[in-house]
């Protein structure tokens, strides 16, 4: 897997978890909040800024592979205004020079996600949304 297209840093995941303020899903905001794929990674889905969203542990489960537009609507949850948050979310991380400038050596380390170690690599390679 490329490293570039795996590239969220621990301070991008702390701003997503911020800019959303709990369960990008239902909004649970006392549940411990874990990185979830927008488009799972058996779907073509990366470990990168514009597809990482917090999710509650019971979310994150439920949801697994599921398509997400798909689950959400079996999950009677509001499957426009997660979307239209997304976008939201999306457009202010994208205008934070900081967050989309992430410097590698700037006191950021890669996000762990098991034994495979996410690279803080060039932000500015990302395709156009
Ligand atoms: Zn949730």
């Amino acid at each position: 897997m490329d490293a570039a297209d795996n590239d969220l840093t621990v301070s991008q995941w702390a701003r997503i978890r911020e800019a959303w303020g709990g369960c990008a899903y239902c909004g649970a905001t006392d549940a411990a909040l874990q990185r979830d794929c927008v488009l799972a990674l058996s779907r073509g889905g990366r470990y990168t800024i514009e597809n990482i969203v917090p999710a509650c542990r019971s979310c994150n489960a439920s949801k697994s592979n599921d398509e997400v537009t798909r689950w959400l609507r079996r999950k009677r949850l509001d499957e426009r205004a997660f979307l239209l948050r997304h976008r939201e979310v999306l457009a202010l991380l994208m205008s934070e020079p900081s967050i989309m400038a992430a410097p590698v050596g700037a006191g950021d380390s890669p996000v762990m996600d098991g034994d495979r170690a996410l690279t803080s690599a060039q932000v500015g390679a990302m395709p156009p949304s």
